[in-house]
């Protein structure tokens, strides 16, 4: 049974997650930014998962500013950043575990330069 959010909030420079079942997320914004499922953000992987093409999007302090959200299908949720990215869709199931497990973040390279929030 996948996790349904009650109710999300961008707080500072988290996204916060209540959900259905009374636990809470709080993600960092570059974190989820850096983690965009979508294949422009995520490049391109031989069948090892090595990254053979980085991302080509270069991101701005925008890129990490979140405009809005909208819910998909009842299993994700659309995010749009400031810069008008919104392809990613961030499934309940990949924010709930990542509310709990920290992520491994993509590597940072020219295309992922880690700009202070504030
Ligand atoms: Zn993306």
């Amino acid at each position: 049974m996948a996790p349904v959010p009650k109710n999300l909030q961008v707080l500072g420079d988290e996204l916060a997650i209540a959900w259905a079942d009374g636990a809470e997320s709080y993600l960092k914004l570059t974190d989820l930014r850096r983690l965009c499922p979508c294949a422009e953000c995520q490049g391109e992987r031989d069948l090892l998962g090595r990254l053979m093409k980085p991302p080509a999007r270069p991101l701005t302090a925008e890129s990490y500013q979140v405009r809005g959200t909208s819910p998909v299908g009842g299993y994700a949720l659309q995010i749009f950043w400031g810069d008008g990215h919104a392809d990613g869709l961030y499934t309940y199931l990949k924010l709930r575990e990542w509310g709990k497990n920290p992520p491994e973040l993509p590597p940072l390279g020219p295309a992922f330069p880690l700009l202070p929030v504030r």
